[in-house]
Formats: structure tokens, C-alpha cells, sequence
């Protein structure tokens, strides 16, 4: 697993030096689902902290099992009678994807004296077998989202189409950094834009290009599920 981690470690440098960008601001999620303990265990004997998990009650058995220093990252659809096993032990919710779980979300973090970071998830490519926001909802969603207490908005996260060759998904990564910067630029209150996430095992190089800050890679370093 070394070799993959190693091989994802570069091709993130290479992009960022394709695009005159920087590793350091590129923020690696290991998604660890499905994956045995070991595994996880491994990647963090590297010096790994970032892990990415889409089902709660995963999540719950891993976080209780592992490492008490692991930044855990809810990435997957988080249904709102879930929020309160899970507010307490990740560091982000990537995975919002409607005002009714912000909701849930804000009230659970009331009710623990907790901020939740989040991110809005956005159906970039309007896929009706995907959960998100579409873009033309964002700027609503974040006026209401943000007015919540307990939670702070920190960006926007997406999943590109499965696609053959990574190029295909340029042009959605490029609409995604345009909704963030242009989010961003509506100054509004207690949002503060600075995470994009995007890009996966198939093509987080050209979401590297296009500007992700956070990039979501399971099979590229763990290998098949
Ligand atoms: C599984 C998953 C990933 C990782 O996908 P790979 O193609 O294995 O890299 C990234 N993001 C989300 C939301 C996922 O569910």
C-alpha cells in the first residue's frame, strides 16, 4: 500500500506543478470504506490523519476502534436521524445536501456546544442518481444554511459523472471553482469558502488543475473495495 500512497503523493505534486500550485494546500482524504481496520492502521504508520467514510454506522465501529488523533470525514448521504451518532466524532460533514439536515445538524451541535464545520454538496453535473444541491440552489441554500448556529460553512464539495477519461469531468471541476469563488465573493455571514472538494481515484488530477483543495481518493491507495 506504500507504493500506491507513494504514486497518489506524486501524482498530487504533479499536478500542482502543472498548475502552479502548492502540495501543502492540498488536503488528501483517505476514503477508508469498506476497508478493514488494518488497512487504516497502516496508512496512519505513514503519518496519514485524514479518512474519508460514507456510512455512519462504519464510521462509529472505526472511529471507536482506531486511533483517537484520526480526522474522520463524513462524506456520503447522512440521513438526519444519524446526525447525533456521528456530530461528535467527525471533524467535517462534507456531505450536506439539503437545508432540513443543516438543520439537524445545527440543532445537535447546539445541543453538544459544538461548530460543525460543513460543506454543501453540489450536483454539478444534475444527475439524477446524485444527491446534492444544483448549482442554480447554492446561493439560496448557503443564505439559509449559514444563519443556522452551530454550524460554519466552509465550501462546496462534489461527485464528477464515472467517467472513462478525466478530461470529460474538466469542465464540471471548472463550473465547481467558479460557484466557490463566486459563493465566496457574496460576502455572506459565516461563510467562509475555503474548501473545494473534488477529485477521486479517476481524475483528482485535473480537479487539482482546476482548483480542489481537498481531494477524496479510495481505490487509488487502498485498491479495490
Ligand atoms: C468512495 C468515494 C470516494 C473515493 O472513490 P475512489 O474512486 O475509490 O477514489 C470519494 N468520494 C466519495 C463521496 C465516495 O463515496
Amino acid at each position: 500500500m506504500k507504493q500506491a500512497y507513494d504514486l497518489v503523493k506524486a501524482g498530487i505534486s504533479k499536478a500542482c506543478r502543472d498548475s502552479k500550485r502548492t502540495p501543502a494546500d492540498i488536503n488528501l482524504i483517505a476514503v477508508s470504506k469498506f476497508q478493514p481496520n488494518s488497512a487504516i492502521e497502516e496508512l496512519y504508520q505513514y503519518g496519514h490523519r485524514a479518512f474519508g467514510e460514507n456510512r455512519v454506522q462504519e464510521l462509529c465501529q472505526k472511529y471507536e476502534e482506531l486511533p483517537k488523533d484520526i480526522d474522520w470525514y463524513m462524506i456520503g448521504h447522512l440521513q438526519r436521524n444519524k446526525v447525533s451518532q456521528i456530530i461528535d466524532k467527525v471533524v467535517m460533514i462534507q456531505s450536506v445536501d439539503s437545508i432540513r439536515l443543516a438543520e439537524t445538524i445545527s440543532k445537535e451541535a447546539v445541543k453538544r456546544s459544538l461548530c460543525m464545520d460543513i460543506l454543501l454538496e453540489v450536483n454539478i453535473a444534475n444527475e439524477p442518481s446524485k444527491f446534492g444541491f444544483l448549482p442554480e440552489e447554492i446561493y439560496a441554500a448557503l443564505h439559509s444554511i449559514a444563519a443556522l448556529p452551530g454550524i460554519h460553512v466552509r465550501g462546496l464539495m462534489t461527485i464528477a459523472p464515472f467517467v472513462a477519461n478525466e478530461e470529460e469531468n474538466r469542465l464540471y471541476f471548472r463550473k465547481m471553482y467558479q460557484l466557490y469563488v463566486d459563493s465566496n465573493n457574496k460576502n455572506i455571514d459565516n461563510v467562509d469558502m475555503s474548501v473545494l472538494s473534488m477529485g477521486m481515484t479517476g481524475d483528482y488530477r485535473v480537479a487539482i488543475e482546476e482548483g480542489a483543495t481537498t481531494i477524496r481518493v479510495g481505490t487509488g491507495i487502498f485498491g479495490s473495495r
